[in-house]
């Protein structure tokens, strides 16, 4: 973002998708605190700023009568925190694109902010379409793309849009160029040994992570609900927790290949088991490949909890995609508590640590322990798409 801002009106895809009560009040605005260093950067440079963003999914949403419900999910319900986070009164118009958009940008001064209707009122913004983006880019000077966590979809604001400006008028903005920063440090160069930690649901929304560490780090750590695929593909006996019988043999093939290429794949040696999908305190400590029939593993045991936690305190780069138990169930939340709390550790001691990709970041947020690892990451599948190695469409949009 070196770009001289001045006398510009810059047109800026930030993530204001936040969650809202009944009363349509702000219950997080971390979304929004995280987009303002861009802003301010521009405003300081002596430019003025359009913002534009989602709010939720109001097309798969729509009224009884099947319209879009606008007081919904209007964007002017973040107007007046806005305004107080900025000390300014930003200006809302009422559309996205159209003649009122239009005129509004074009009397923006320097030092204004405009905040435009919601994008996904319009069908061609998910759609990706060409003739809407088009629109968008005639408002601006300069396109700023600050939103990763729609980076991984090409979308009318968050990608095509791009194709409007030239390579000198179309960058990141500071939230994005950190994450896209944090997420090459750990995958080009990162310092040895590098422990991946993944967890979460299912092996078959891992596949291509797994694969992609296989050839990139020395230490994988298996929790989750995905970790007895891996045990039951070893021949242990899991009950009846959760298994994708479709994915045993991939989970053998991934094991074979992983001691082929020398990376220690952990499972855990224990789990947390009880009989229902409950919180209740009805659970009991057993080895993870010795689970009876009507007995499921919700958590990672203590045994486990030690092995992993020696591993990480082992390492110098650490990435974490997914939880290593149902911990939204305070009986199941040790195990990801207690390995957040090593990776806080393995930082302290001078290991550089990024948190990505769906509930991992949820976990580590819930025990107030994001500021005690290197990098959270803002975007879930984004995220988990970046450090699977894909080319997301939205930082493509700007590398051109
Ligand atoms: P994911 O979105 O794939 O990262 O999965 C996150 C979800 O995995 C969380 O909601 C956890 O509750 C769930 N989870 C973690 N461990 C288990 C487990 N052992 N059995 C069932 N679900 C689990």
């Amino acid at each position: 973002m070196n770009t001289d801002f001045k006398n510009k009106k810059a047109l800026v895809r930030v993530d204001f998708n936040v969650p809202l009560d009944s009363n349509y009040t702000i219950t997080d605005d971390t979304r929004i605190r995280q987009a303002l260093p861009t802003i301010r950067r521009i405003l300081d440079g002596g430019g003025s700023v359009i913002l534009m963003s989602h709010l939720d999914r109001p097309l798969k949403k729509l009224k009884d009568d099947g319209t879009v419900d606008v007081e919904k999910f209007t964007l002017n319900h973040l107007v007046d925190h806005l305004s107080e986070l900025l000390h300014l009164k930003v200006k809302f118009c009422p559309e996205s694109v159209g003649e009122t958009a239009s005129a509004m940008s074009a009397a923006l001064k320097p030092g204004e902010v405009l905040l435009l209707e919601n994008t996904r009122f319009q069908p061609e913004e998910e759609k990706g379409d060409s003739g809407f983006a088009r629109k968008l880019a005639a408002l601006g000077d300069v396109y700023v793309n600050d939103a990763f966590g729609t980076a991984h979809r090409a979308h009318a604001s968050t990608t095509i849009v791009a194709q409007f400006f030239t390579k000198n008028t179309r960058m990141f903005g500071l939230l994005m160029e950190r994450e896209i920063q944090n997420a090459e440090k750990v995958l080009t160069h990162p310092e040895r040994p590098l422990t991946a930690i993944v967890g979460g649901t299912k092996v078959s929304d891992k596949i291509l992570l797994l694969e992609r560490f296989l050839n990139l780090v020395d230490n994988i750590l298996i929790g989750g609900g995905m970790a007895y695929s891996f045990i039951k593909a070893q021949g242990g006996k899991v009950g009846s927790s959760l298994v994708e019988e479709d994915r045993i043999e991939l989970a053998k093939e991934l094991l074979k290949k992983a001691t082929e290429l020398g990376v220690k794949i952990y499972l855990p040696e224990d789990s947390i088991v009880t009989p229902d999908f409950k919180d209740s305190g009805n659970w009991t400590s057993l080895p993870s490949n010795s689970i009876p029939a009507g007995q499921m593993g919700l958590d990672i045991g203590e045994k486990a909890i030690g092995t992993f936690s020696q591993v990480i305190l082992a390492s110098k780069t650490i990435i974490w995609n997914g939880p290593m138990g149902v911990f939204e169930m305070s009986n199941f939340a040790k195990g990801t508590k207690s390995i957040a709390l090593a990776v806080a550790e393995a930082t302290r001691n001078g290991a550089f640590s990024l948190v990505g990709g769906g509930d991992s970041v949820a976990a580590v947020n819930q025990m107030g322990l994001a500021g005690k690892v290197s990098f959270v990451s803002t975007g879930g599948g984004a995220m988990l798409e970046f450090l699977e190695g894909k080319e997301l469409p939205g930082i493509k949009a700007i590398h051109g």
